[in-house]
């Protein structure tokens, strides 16, 4: 099978590969979408250091299952389905407590475990979602970024009642105004960048500037600048919550002062929890609540992967690769 490979920063090489075994537990999917996101963008410029010189990318995959393990009962051939490219261990302490994006095994598709740029991929059936049909593919491509906003907003408590801030409108920025939008909470984004502000209007966010002295009960920091923190937290109500879903190494400058006379709580949000956030956005799609598929903006055919990579930081919104070009 054709398989994409990164063998150096920059450098996406096209290979053959034998197709990979279906064990017991596993299902077989033949590869339709996959999404591309920030965390591909730094493993293929080299800010984040591949397990292997020669390293499989990718994991925001969907696809048709075409085999499916001796073991694996409630899967079927012919599954049109989402990957959950987090496989959690289920036995340790984190796992056990039902936050399993924080479990101490956690297999990162793509990451630690080869990824999804490949005709055909083994996962694990029960991180195997269906779909039905009535989904069409570029929804169904932005099923993984779009489960972390909705757990996100899950964690945070945002109700339809809530006025929200998302601060940045990169592609989780813009899931996130989607998200909050579909369960009819008032959105307000904040965005330096022209292109993506406009997007995020367009999905019915308002421009942050419109807040004026109104406060906000729930803010979302999605761009992981460490300064924009501070920026969104002076429009939160007291009381108000603010979910930290954009990651930084860099120190942020906050006073306890300030949480504490305003009693801010700090939430950080981290993927989504298995086995209850992707059925759950599976079911928002099923039922047309969401469209997420409108983020996309550019697709690229499998044999074109190394552009549809050197895209990723200069288009707003999404790229996506698609197999059945
Ligand atoms: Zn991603
Ligand atoms: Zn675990």
């Amino acid at each position: 099978m054709h398989a994409a490979v990164l063998t150096a920063p920059g450098q996406l090489r096209s290979v053959q590969l034998p197709e990979p075994d279906c064990g017991p537990q596993d299902v077989l999917v033949r590869m339709r979408g996959l999404g591309l996101c920030g965390t591909d963008l730094a493993v293929y410029s080299g800010a984040r250091i591949p397990p292997t010189g020669s390293w499989l990318m990718g994991h925001e995959g969907v696809g048709e299952i075409v085999a499916v393990g001796s073991q694996v009962h409630d899967r079927a051939v012919g599954d049109q389905v989402a990957i959950e490219p987090n496989y959690c261990c289920g036995r340790c302490r984190a796992c056990r407590a039902e936050l399993t994006s924080s479990c101490q095994n956690r297999v990162v598709v793509g990451l630690n475990h080869p990824g999804l740029l490949a005709e055909y991929v083994s996962v694990p059936g029960r991180f195997t979602w269906p779909a039905p049909p009535s989904i069409g593919i570029e929804d169904l491509v932005c099923v993984e970024p779009l489960t972390v906003a909705r757990a996100a907003i899950r964690r945070g408590s945002a109700a339809s009642t809530s006025r929200c801030l998302v601060v940045g409108a990169g592609s989780q920025g813009l899931l996130m105004v989607l998200a909050l939008r579909a369960m009819g909470a008032r959105v307000y984004v904040q965005e330096p960048h022209d292109g993506r502000a406009e997007l995020a209007l367009a999905l019915g966010a308002r421009a942050a500037a419109e807040l004026g002295d109104a406060e906000i009960d729930v803010l979302f920091e999605t761009s992981g600048v460490p300064q924009a923190l501070g920026a969104g937290l002076e429009h939160l109500a007291a009381g108000g919550t603010a979910v930290l879903v954009g990651i930084s190494s860099r120190p942020v400058d906050l006073t306890t002062a300030a949480l504490v006379y305003r009693q801010h709580t700090l939430l950080g949000s981290l993927i989504y929890d298995h086995p209850v956030d992707f059925p759950s956005t599976i079911r928002a799609l099923a039922r047309d609540e969401i469209r997420p598929g409108v983020v996309l903006q550019a697709r690229y055919p499998f044999r074109e992967a190394a552009e549809a990579f050197a895209s990723v930081a200069e288009v707003p919104g999404k790229a996506w690769i698609s197999f059945d070009d």
